[in-house]
């Protein structure tokens, strides 16, 4: 079943790491959330049949006002058939949970709460600049925890410099002992034109050893088989029946309609994706200008981004969903991931082993197939 995406392109203070589009000036916020009234009004008919996933993402969409939260449900509810179970996420960082808020959203149709903890530890939130305490990271998860959504997950960080084994085993035993029933879990990257990456060019920060960080992937995937959550995508583990639909959308190939500045959709051939400036995004729906790009997928293109999302998962990729026979072509690749062990074909599926799942997104660009390579297709 299709879903959609609202950006809401708004944070209380920009995380170091953080490459996504984000304003920490909330003063243009009625505009473009207007604006995003607007696209989703233009667009609502792209949905092909009921709507099985809705997902509040920014940016900090817990910034908003439950009142503009309901806004968004009625306009999707007026205009698109939402099925009646379908699953609604909110993302919200620790600093914005009350109780109070908590029954407003669940009041308001959230089903899924997303929780941005990162870490729980004072000087490692301080390290990335992150809006919230520790122990207000604490306090939310115990109260999301007896909240009675229908299911609720953290984010946490690892791989960050320094980190021992045994901090990052704290991390998880406190989620843990809080009967989180899902986890994402990401490993501290380096993207361009971030604070951090500042930070690690002047020498301010040394990032540790890639041993380290899979030493704590290897602990991570341990910790989390123990207490039954599944891995299912190389960030993500769930207890059965907690995984991320709207998530498991992306990485299957379903459709998606993404609202709002820097939003992403997919309709099964073209991508598209809107403008990442907040004002720039809410002068053109105002002028009835374009705000999007958009680029139609060839074969090669769709078998690769097939490879990159459904290695990253539990189920692989059917063989029979690749268009051009990529492992023909790059059979040098394949049959050396064979015999190292990282990759299988079981079923009739490419799947990575748990070994390979340190490589995913490398294993996945060495069998990529390239333009000039394609075969003719008979
Ligand atoms: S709160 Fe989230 S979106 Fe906002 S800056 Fe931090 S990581 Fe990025």
């Amino acid at each position: 079943m299709p879903g959609i995406y609202l950006h809401i392109p708004f944070c209380r203070k920009a995380c170091t790491y953080c490459d996504f589009h984000f304003s920490t000036s909330t003063q243009g916020k009625a505009r473009v959330l207007n604006a995003m009234a607007l696209e989703l009004e233009q667009r609502a008919t792209e949905m092909e049949g009921s709507v099985g996933t809705i997902y509040f993402g920014g940016g900090t969409p817990s910034l908003l006002e439950a009142s503009e939260i309901a806004r968004f449900m009625q306009d999707i509810r007026g205009r698109c058939s939402v099925a009646p179970d379908a699953e609604v996420t909110l993302e919200a960082n620790p600093d914005d949970i009350t109780e109070e808020r908590l029954a407003a959203w669940k009041e308001l149709g959230i089903t899924r709460l997303s929780l941005g903890t990162q870490s729980f530890r004072e000087e490692r939130l301080r390290f990335m600049g992150r809006a919230h305490t520790a122990e207000q990271a604490l306090r939310s998860i115990a109260l999301i925890a007896k909240a009675g959504f229908a299911s609720w997950t953290i984010d946490l960080i690892y791989g960050l410099p320094q980190m021992s084994l045994a901090e990052w085993d704290e991390q998880l035993t406190i989620a843990l002992e809080h009967g989180m029933p899902h986890l994402s879990a990401y490993c501290l990257t380096v993207e361009a034109k971030t604070a951090l990456a500042h930070q690690v060019a002047k020498g301010a920060v040394h990032m540790p050893e890639d041993a380290d960080q899979s030493a704590q992937l290897d602990r991570l995937m341990s910790r989390m088989e123990a207490a039954g959550l599944v891995h299912y995508e190389i960030s993500n583990f769930g207890l059965p029946g907690h995984f991320s639909r709207h998530n498991s959308s992306y990485w299957d190939g379903v459709h998606y309609l993404g609202i709002g500045p820097s939003a992403h959709s997919y309709n099964g051939a073209t991508r598209r994706w809107n403008v990442a400036n907040n004002i720039r995004y809410a002068k053109a729906l105002e002028a009835g200008e374009p705000y999007w790009e958009s680029e139609t997928l060839n074969a090669a293109q769709r078998t690769n981004e097939l490879l990159l999302t459904g290695l990253r998962t539990l189920a692989g990729v059917a063989l029979y969903k690749l268009e051009l026979d990529a492992l023909a072509i790059n059979r040098p690749s394949f049959e050396q991931y064979l015999a190292q062990g990282l990759l299988l074909v079981q079923d009739g599926r490419l799947v990575l082993t748990k070994a390979g799942r340190h490589f995913a997104d490398r294993i996945a660009s060495d069998l990529f197939v390239s333009a000039d390579d394609r075969p003719d297709r008979a």
